[in-house]
This record gives structure tokens, sequence and C-alpha cells, in this order.
């Protein structure tokens, strides 16, 4: 599970995290919506120690992120161990990030032969294992620059897998592609769902959340306002804040 314990980051003056708690239990799908500015990104990034955190701490199936406790005091981690760490958080960027240079299987061989030593041969199988899942068997050869924008982003969600991650964190995944590309993003995603992948996704379908979320959180200037089940949240808020951004956005 994910724990998130009373985070705040700033910026300089600009306070991002003000205490934020969050709580992902394995195999549950959590989604967050929140205005732009709200902190949303931020949350994502401390979650995998890309920016380290002020004050609280997460902890991802019972492992600190980016520190150890000794006694009552917190050890910075070595880079190299951040970066193992890292290694099993997935991320999913919204604009893909895939490596321009490399066809879609290297793309997905790389960092599991480099990152968790696996030999080239068994990368590949599960490459292609992987490919077939995201519906781009057929794509392997190919590169990045080949590719729909969605196509891009399944190759991107099928790199992130063949890392094994513990938990899938999703920034705006669909949020720059056309618009007949979103539903194939979201199914993949939505199938994930249904095989017990961890995930926190921040996205501004509405609908993807009813239908996929097992949690709703609305963040509003760096706290989570509420949350709890999709209908809840959506069809009955109970923070006037929520209801408010549901209105601009529904
Ligand atoms: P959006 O919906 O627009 O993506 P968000 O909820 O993801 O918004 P964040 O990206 O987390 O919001 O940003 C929250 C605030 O923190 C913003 O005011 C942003 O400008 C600021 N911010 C984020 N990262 C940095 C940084 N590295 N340095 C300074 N300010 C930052
Ligand atoms: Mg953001």
């Amino acid at each position: 599970m994910v724990d998130v314990r009373g985070v705040h980051k700033s910026f300089g003056p600009l306070d991002v995290l003000r205490g934020v708690d969050l709580q992902v239990r394995t195999g549950q799908v959590t989604v967050v919506l929140g205005p732009s500015g709200s902190g949303k990104s931020t949350l994502l990034r401390t979650i995998n120690h890309l920016e380290k955190v002020d004050r609280g701490w997460i902890s991802v199936d019972g492992e600190l992120i980016g520190y150890r406790r000794s006694g009552k005091t917190l050890h910075e981690l070595k880079e190299k161990d951040v970066l193992k760490q890292r290694t099993h958080i997935g991320f999913v960027f919204q604009d893909f990030n895939l490596f321009p240079h490399l066809t879609v299987l290297e793309n997905l061989v790389e960092a599991p032969v480099a990152a968790l030593r696996r030999p080239r041969a068994e990368a590949e199988r599960t490459a292609h294992r992987l490919l077939d899942r995201v519906g781009l068997a057929d794509k392997a050869a190919a590169y990045p620059r080949q590719l729909s924008g969605g196509q891009q982003q399944r190759v991107a969600i099928a790199r992130a897998l063949a890392l094994e991650p513990k938990v899938l964190l999703f920034d705006e995944p669909t949020s720059a592609l056309d618009p007949e590309l979103v539903g194939e993003v979201l199914d993949v995603i939505k199938d994930l769902a249904g095989t017990g992948t961890t995930m926190i996704v921040v996205t501004h379908e509405i609908g993807f959340a009813r239908e996929v979320a097992d949690t709703v959180v609305f963040m509003d200037a760096g706290v989570v306002v509420e949350q709890g089940p999709p209908a809840a949240v959506l069809d009955t808020p109970r923070h006037e804040r929520t209801r408010a951004f549901l209105a601009k956005v529904l």
C-alpha cells in the first residue's frame, strides 16, 4: 500500500503541499482531482522522491521512500538506493517521455536489463507480452515518432509495467492527446485496474473516475479536501470547494 502522512512541500515562499494524507491499498485505484496549481503533480513527484518532502513521510509497501529510519531519526538514502526504490514506482507522464532514438521494444527492454539485471532475452519476452497487453504487438520495431500519441502513451504504460511496479502513478496521462485517442489509453488503464494494479491517477476525466476509481480524492490548495467512493465525491460532495470544482468540469 501507498501511505502518505502529513506531507508538506514548499517551493520558496509557496506552500504547495500543506499536510497531505493519503492511503492507497494494494490493488486499488485512486483518482486525484483538483484545480490547476493545487499540488497534484507535486504530490505524485514526492511519492517517487523526485521531490523531497519538507515534513511528513511516505511509504510504499512498508518501505519508507527516500529515507531510512534509525531509532527516531531519518537518514536520507543514497542516490543509488533512491533510484532502486524509484524503479518500482512507475510514473507515466502527460507527454509520454519515450526514448526517441530507441525502438518500442528497446524502450521496454532497456530499464529491466540495466536496473533489474534481467537477461536480455527474458526482458524481450516480457516486453512482447506487455506490448500485446496494450494492443501494440505489431509495433515492437517501430520508433516512437512513427506512432500516434495514444500509441506512444500505451508504450509508456507498458514500459512502466516492465519494471514490475508496486504502484503506478499517472499524471494526466491523456491530456496531451487528441480527443479521439483518449479512449484507447483509458481502456488500457481500466484493464490494468481489473487485474489489481495499484494506481494513483491524476486526471480530469470524470467519467473514467466514476467508472474505474475505488477512491476519488479532491485536492485544493495543497490539502486533500475530501475523498471517498466515486459516487459519494462526485454526486454528493460534502465540501463547497468540491462542488464548485465539479460544477466547472462536469
Ligand atoms: P496542474 O493541474 O496545472 O497540473 P497541479 O495541481 O499539478 O496543477 P503542481 O504542478 O503540483 O499543481 O504545482 C503546484 C504549485 O507549485 C504551482 O503553483 C506551481 O507553479 C508550483 N511549483 C511546482 N513545481 C515547482 C518548482 N519546482 N519550483 C517552484 N514552484 C513549483
Ligand atoms: Mg499537474
